[in-house]
């Protein structure tokens, strides 16, 4: 039986989807900064701020959690993504651990829609190809077996982003 498919791919602002979590593609100190960041903590206002200062920061490739403050999304799961230094760092890895911590994350806090950004591709500079294919690559894994994260969306800010994730997540 075909039910809706559980990763999907939307092209627009994270910070307007009411979904459980949309992740934020932050750097190590959890203190705000351009790009997705920004566009998150000014959705969620000063109160998302004085949470993530009491977290004391997050190591690269690992997740923590918020609530969401004004956003309509009910938390947002904090990931640090590698900063892209030619692919020979342990950067494919870090990325990976990213997904996965936020889906363990989600999971643990029962957790069923969940939004995510291309995280490193902006300011971090990794490939936006690899990046999907890492990407995607994880979360289905996560899914195939955990029957209680519902949907998982792969959200692009333009439409050139998604072509990587369109082609991928495309099974019929
Ligand atoms: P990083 O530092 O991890 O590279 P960036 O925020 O610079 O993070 O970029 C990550 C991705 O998020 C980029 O593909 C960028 O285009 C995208 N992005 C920026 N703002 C938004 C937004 N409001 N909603 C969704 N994606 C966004």
């Amino acid at each position: 039986m075909a039910g809706r498919p559980r990763m999907t791919l939307h092209v627009g602002d994270i910070t307007r989807l009411e979904v459980d979590a949309i992740v934020n593609a932050a750097n190590e100190t959890l203190l705000g900064g351009g790009g997705v960041d920004g566009a998150i903590h000014r959705a969620a206002g000063p109160g998302l701020l004085e949470e993530c200062r009491r977290l004391g920061g997050c190591p690269t490739g690992g997740a923590r959690i918020t609530g969401g403050h004004r956003l309509p999304a009910r938390h947002v799961i904090h990931c640090v993504g590698p900063v892209w230094r030619g692919g020979t760092a342990g950067e494919d890895e870090l990325l990976e651990s990213c997904y996965l911590n936020a889906l363990r994350l989600a999971v643990e806090h029962d957790l069923r829609t969940i939004a995510f950004p291309a995280i490193s591709t902006g300011a971090y500079g990794f490939p936006q190809d690899r990046a999907a294919e890492i990407a995607v690559g994880a979360v289905s894994g996560v899914l195939a077996r955990t029957p209680t994260i519902e949907a998982v969306t792969f959200v692009c800010f333009s439409a050139a982003a998604a072509t990587p994730y369109r082609r991928r997540l495309k099974t019929d």
